[in-house]
């Protein structure tokens, strides 16, 4: 009879989406495994590089600025501009069209970049009040634009090193403000939905509440916020920062939450500098839809979800098996991803 010299994985559900994820911890054991915790940029960044469009913006003119934190000429940390390449540009009005079975609109909307003054202010790295600043920033634009033409859903992100596609070394978040609802956003308003009817809960609180009495996924906590581990996380080390209390909209909190999400930021984004060596990582916020109409999503639905930072470290990459499945393999569980992180020291700031 055979005998099978290597135990089961784990096929994880997650309770919104549906989706599953194959955890395969002895896959990290294979040859080639070391491409994992391999040190990307370890390297102190300068204050200021001469040949880097936002901190040179003499020699590289930006877009004129939308906003600056604090508002002074001289004395601003922060600013925010329309991206010299957007992908979603204003317009006084758009059309939407169909083409045989196909339907298109134009990419109206606008496509905004925040970026941090100096070179070296990387969140892992950087002042907890400048993280508030940003935070500050990123919800005022997020205000001005929600009433504009086009605009029923803002998408913030953040992209950090080359394999997180950061063309620009600089830190930088992005606002993308779009006529229409991501299918990844439909998807967990439909899902929160599905799991209310279900069980007659919200589901963010089921998992919150689980996650908090069982400790065994939560990488930091303070009074607002919590930042564990999901249980059937996509990549190695990915981390959620969850409000603690249940509501759709980021762009609502005010400043103590501002400054304890700041906080959770930098505790994540630290420990995942010192633990993996600054990692090349994608970071995002799921809000639900700005759109005030109803045009792209029934209002109703919205009561159910809650708005989170969805951290995805950047050590793996995609091949076949999760491009025709959607099913992504990580070979990190979960419990020992917040285990180590939990365990890390936050880098020394820069000045
Ligand atoms: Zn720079």
């Amino acid at each position: 009879m055979k005998q099978f010299s290597h135990p089961l994985g784990q096929l994880r559900q997650d309770p919104i989406t549906d989706k599953w994820v194959a955890m395969a911890t002895e896959r990290s054991k294979r040859p080639d495994a070391e491409t994992i915790l391999k040190p990307t940029n370890i390297a102190p960044l300068p204050r200021y590089k001469d040949d880097c469009p936002f901190c040179n913006l003499a020699h590289y003119p930006q877009e004129p600025d939308v906003l600056r934190l604090p508002d002074d000429p001289h004395h601003w940390q922060v600013h925010m501009f329309a991206n010299k390449y957007p992908a979603f540009k204003p317009s006084k009005e758009f059309h939407a069209w169909n083409e045989g079975p196909y339907r298109a609109l134009d990419s109206v909307g606008y496509h905004d970049i925040l970026a941090t003054k100096y070179h070296n202010q990387d969140e892992a790295l950087a002042d907890r009040k400048l993280i508030a600043l940003e935070l500050e920033a990123i919800i005022l634009r997020y205000r001005q634009l929600q009433g504009e033409l086009g605009v029923n859903y803002i998408q913030v992100i953040k992209n950090h090193g080359k394999e997180a596609g950061a063309s620009v070394e600089h830190p930088h978040h992005q606002l993308f403000s779009i006529p229409v609802l991501p299918a990844d956003i439909a998807e967990l308003l439909h899902g929160t939905e599905r799991f209310a009817k279900k069980h007659n809960e919200k589901a963010f609180t089921v998992i919150l509440e689980y996650e908090k009495r069982e400790k065994k996924r939560i990488v930091f906590e303070n009074e607002y916020f919590t930042a564990f581990c999901p249980f059937a996380s996509r990549v190695p080390y990915e981390t959620w920062i969850m409000p603690n209390t249940s509501n759709p909209f980021f762009e609502s909190i005010g400043p103590e939450e501002r400054e304890a999400l700041a906080e959770a930021l930098q505790q994540v984004l630290g420990k995942l500098y010192t633990g993996l060596n600054n990692p090349s990582y994608n970071y995002y916020i799921h809000s639900a839809p700005c759109d005030e109409s109803g045009f792209v999503c029934d209002k109703s639905v919205f009561g159910h979800f809650r708005w989170h930072v969805s951290i995805l470290p950047r050590i793996t990459t995609w091949a076949g098996f999760e491009l025709g499945t959607g099913i992504e393999i990580n070979t990190v569980l979960p419990e020992d991803a917040a285990a180590f992180l939990r365990e890390q020291h936050l880098p020394s700031q820069h000045s």
